[in-house]
């Protein structure tokens, strides 16, 4: 299962948003029926959707405040709760391949900045350049926020036009073994070093083989306060019903933060749920009972 942000998705990008997310669930999935992991199938997923300039991750990433590219991921395996992710990462192509290099390569869960390059250098994970991630757009949208009055990144949620383009996956393999993943430029215009709840497991991620897994989107600073995607998991426990927990998990997230946002789940038993309170989401799930994936926006 895939989400590819959740925000007021103008009419004209709803045909790329859904090619992206069909793209992505496709290649996940060949990667599942050739008996790959739920790991694999995550991070194959999250490469495809962060090489796709649709979204707010790798390449197409919003710009920050001087004009840099910094992102964010995170990968979780519900087999073994190890976990990678890296934050606020620059001249990096894929960040899911690096945060994923984190889980199986280190002892850590996350490095940031100048450390989390030197690790992809160590470890073979390719670095790029900073043209190699900014597109036009992303670079239109920059100048236009240099010459605008400050508005905050709050105000622009609350109004739920705020452009959140992150990307997540969610997998359950044939060993019963779920995973999640998220990747995000993170919000448009943001401060440097500033890191959203994309890389924070449980804020952005969260997979246990016991529960389930989740991925999130939305507006970061309002996710973390409410523990997103570990909210999720835990009321999944307790109904049983993704759907019901991720209703449950987005009225807190409005009550106590009035923040917005977007989830995917998937039980342990295999049922998958998604919700927002946003106007739109894009996203799609395949199952083995399924021929073609669904998607929608
Ligand atoms: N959650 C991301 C962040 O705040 C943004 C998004 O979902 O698009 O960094």
């Amino acid at each position: 299962m895939v989400h590819g942000g959740a925000w007021d998705i103008p009419d004209d990008m709803v045909k790329q948003h859904k090619k992206g997310v069909q793209d992505a669930i496709t290649a996940g999935w060949t990667m599942l029926s050739r008996g790959g992991t739920s790991v694999d199938a995550v991070t194959e997923t999250i490469r495809i959707l962060e090489n796709d300039d649709t979204f707010d991750a790798g390449r197409g990433s919003f710009v920050n405040m001087v004009g840099d590219i910094e992102l964010d991921a995170s990968i979780m395996d519900g087999g073994t709760l190890t976990a990678g992710a890296v934050a606020a990462v620059q001249n990096i192509k894929n960040p899911i391949l690096l945060a994923r290099a984190i889980m199986e390569k280190s002892e850590h869960v996350m490095l940031t900045g100048i450390g989390a390059t030197r690790f992809a250098r160590e470890h073979g994970v390719k670095t790029c350049g900073h043209d190699d991630l900014i597109t036009d757009r992303e670079l239109a949208r920059w100048r236009e926020y240099q010459s605008r009055k400050k508005v905050s990144a709050k105000e622009i949620f609350r109004k739920k036009k705020m452009p959140s383009d992150t990307v997540g996956a969610i997998a359950m393999d044939k060993f019963g073994n779920v995973a999640s993943g998220t990747s995000a430029g993170g919000t448009p215009n943001k401060h440097p070093g500033r890191v959203g709840d994309s890389p924070i497991i449980g804020c952005g991620t969260y997979a246990d083989n016991e529960g389930g897994a989740v991925a999130t989107t939305g507006w970061g600073e309002a996710l973390m306060k409410v523990v997103m995607a570990k909210t999720v998991y835990d009321l999944m426990e307790k109904h049983g019903d993704p759907d019901k927990a991720i209703q449950e998990a987005l009225s807190i997230l409005e009550k106590k933060t009035g923040g917005y946002g977007g989830v995917v789940a998937l039980t342990s038993e295999g049922k998958i749920g998604f919700g927002y309170n946003t106007p739109r989401m894009a996203r799609g799930y395949m199952t083995s009972e399924m021929k073609n994936p669904i998607v929608d926006v």
